[in-house]
């Protein structure tokens, strides 16, 4: 008869003192390591829509779709593609708002019934030139801009009217909508081809 050595005699009165190596899943939910590198997530409260992370990303895992059907209310879609993302967490690295607009989680349940469901996006308000409707940036990738600027925001109509619309100090509506080749336009959010322009032109 062949009697078991000594170390798998003593693993297995541990195992049985403290219970199995492996963990109970499916029938337990599964706890990652702290350290366990999960697929990123965006936080729509903290990302500004800047794209740097799209930039970054080396294997083209983050796009974005700008939304102008409506002009009333612009959106720019944030999309981070989960079956393409490698997890190498360079997005993070990247984020302009002190890594916090998107973050490498624990999740590690990747799976999909259907390839083309493998994605999760958040939606972001865009700021459009007001002359011409060109995208300029994200209303908040503005105010991000303004906060770091400090007192120097004020050297730019395009960064200080989001900032006091936002402050409720500037109505939405007191700035005309359309162009009037005056001086008056400079006063407006515009995008730096219309911003030249008017400079220039306006008298
Ligand atoms: S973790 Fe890496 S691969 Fe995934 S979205 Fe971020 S940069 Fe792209
Ligand atoms: S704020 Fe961060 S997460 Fe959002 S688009 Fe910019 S880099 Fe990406």
């Amino acid at each position: 008869m062949k009697y078991p050595k000594i170390r798998e005699l003593a693993e297995a009165i541990k195992a049985l003192i403290k219970g199995p190596y492996t963990s109970g899943f499916p029938r337990e939910p599964h706890v990652p390591h702290p350290n366990f590198r999960g697929q990123p997530k965006f936080d729509a409260t903290q990302c500004v829509g800047c794209l740097a992370c799209e930039e970054v990303c080396p294997v083209e895992a983050i796009a974005h779709r700008d939304c102008l059907e409506d002009k009333a209310n612009p959106k720019r879609i944030m999309i981070h593609y989960t079956d393409t993302c490698i997890f190498c967490g360079r997005c993070e690295e990247a984020c302009i708002n002190d890594h916090l607009g998107i973050r490498l989680s624990g999740d590690w349940e990747l799976s999909f019934f259907e390839r083309k469901d493998a994605y999760e996006t958040i939606e972001k308000d865009l700021q459009l030139c007001e002359i011409c409707g060109d995208v300029i940036a994200c209303k908040d990738h503005l105010l991000w801009l303004s906060e770091r600027l400090g007192e120097l925001t004020y050297s730019s109509p395009t960064l200080y009217l989001p900032r006091l619309r936002d402050l409720g100090i500037v109505d939405e509506n007191l700035v005309a909508p359309v162009k009037d080749d005056h001086r008056s336009d400079r006063v407006k959010i515009l995008c730096a081809r219309c911003r030249r322009e008017t400079t220039l032109t306006t008298k």
